[in-house]
């Protein structure tokens, strides 16, 4: 496949982050945040040849935005500048891939904006923003659900009315799928398997958490469903709870549909079972100092995390390893090890010394000798983004 370079777009409804890949470099050209969009405080962050730049836009728009990045794009790119890459969140079930934008695309992009109101019309916003100031270049949309439509009828249904399903699209989705892609293909070639024959769990510990199970490079199962707010306990975010919970609110404290989506979303996870952050590095500080709400939460965190995966095993043949990425994923050793402490039935240990040290973008192996592979991968969803556009740019370009 030729090289280039992309520029990796991903939009938040005031926010945008970018970086300029090159696949055949490791550090990128250009990387930045422009954020507060829309407000007198706007600013853009990047960095480019290892400085560090801000600028004050203020009110700035995406639109505005990228046209401020216009310029550092083309200074950093050059002519090598071969398409941009969007992330979509949600992609429902009509993309199985990354897609090349077209008008099709759009209108589907559009369409499935109910399953993610909050994100996807901010996606839509850059690509729009994108596609006027760059209307030459080829851009590509690559969807966070798009690697879990490989999984099976009997884990992507709910046991619901079918009717939900057929006429709502009421099913699960799951997200972070381009971050389990890169790693699991990431954890195959750091092992010598073939991705073809190879068999993962993937813990994605951001502020957002999910898991996978991994066969033969196809998500087979992941904890999120219909929305980002189903499984692990995150950040700000519940996880499961009785779906019950609903009616018991509404009834006994007479609490809004808003409401309580917006404790679960928001005020739940790390933050709400300690009362004081949603921040791991922050709750292991406390936890230190004997802060019992911060004790509790790693402990809630930890042993649903281990409940998950031990559960994402039943879609598995076999376990070739266990991968922890995203930025508790790569930098808490205690996560890691409270976590393998409730799987010693799936023959997971690990090694101490080696868990401690993979911190702070330290990589590889962790397990002790003579037990099941758990591997720390840093995630780069820019660089598979950055892939995926490059592959569909190609694919079309080919000749028949
Ligand atoms: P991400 O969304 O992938 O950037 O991950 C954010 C989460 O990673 C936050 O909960 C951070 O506290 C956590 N994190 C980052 N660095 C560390 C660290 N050194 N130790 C523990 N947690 C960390």
């Amino acid at each position: 496949m030729p090289s280039g370079t992309i520029l990796v777009i991903n939009c938040g409804s005031s926010s945008i982050k970018f970086a300029l890949v090159n696949p055949d470099a490791q550090a990128f050209a250009l990387s930045g945040l422009a954020e507060r969009l829309g407000s007198p405080d706007a600013v853009l962050h990047w960095q480019a040849a290892g400085q560090k730049h801000t600028r004050a836009i203020a009110t700035a728009d995406h639109r505005a935005a990228l046209a401020q990045l216009l310029p550092l794009v083309q200074q950093a790119a050059g002519e090598q500048l071969l398409g941009i890459g969007h992330r979509v969140v949600h992609g429902g079930e009509h993309f199985t891939s990354a897609s090349l934008i077209n008008p099709q695309t759009l209108a589907a992009i559009r369409q499935t904006a109910p399953l993610a109101p909050l994100h996807n019309p901010a996606n839509l916003q850059g690509i729009e923003a994108a596609l006027a100031l760059f209307p030459e270049l080829p851009q590509v949309a690559v969807f966070d659900t798009a690697f879990h439509q490989s999984l099976p009828e009997h884990a992507y249904r709910y046991a619901l009315p079918e009717v939900l399903y057929r006429e709502h699209g009421v099913r699960r989705y799951g997200f972070h799928g381009t971050s389990h892609r890169y790693v699991s293909l990431r954890a195959a070639e750091l092992s010598g398997l073939p991705v073809t024959d190879s068999s993962w769990l993937s813990a994605h510990l951001g502020n957002g958490c999910s898991t996978c199970a991994i066969v033969n490079g196809q998500s087979r199962d992941t904890s999120m469903g219909l929305t980002p707010l189903e499984g692990l306990a995150m950040g700000t975010r519940s996880g499961d709870v009785d779906p019950n919970l609903f009616g018991h609110l509404s009834r006994t404290l007479d609490w809004s549909l808003e409401q309580i989506e917006h404790m679960l979303n928001h005020d739940s996870g790390l933050l709400g079972l300690s009362g004081l952050s949603n921040d791991m590095r922050s709750l292991e500080q406390a936890r230190a100092k004997g802060h019992p709400g911060a004790t509790l939460a790693i402990e809630v965190f930890c042993y649903r995390l281990a409940k998950s995966l031990a559960a994402m095993g039943c879609a598995l043949p076999r376990l070739d390893g266990l991968i922890f990425t995203g930025g508790i994923g790569e930098n808490s050793a205690l996560v890691r090890s409270k976590t393998l402490e409730h799987l010693q039935l799936l023959n997971l240990r690990l090694d101490p010394a080696a868990n401690l040290a993979c911190v702070g973008g330290n990589s590889g192996p962790i397990e002790l000798q003579g037990h099941t592979r758990v591997l720390v991968i840093a995630t780069n969803e820019e660089r598979q983004i950055a892939l995926d556009t490059l592959a569909a740019i190609n694919t079309v370009a080919l000749p028949n």
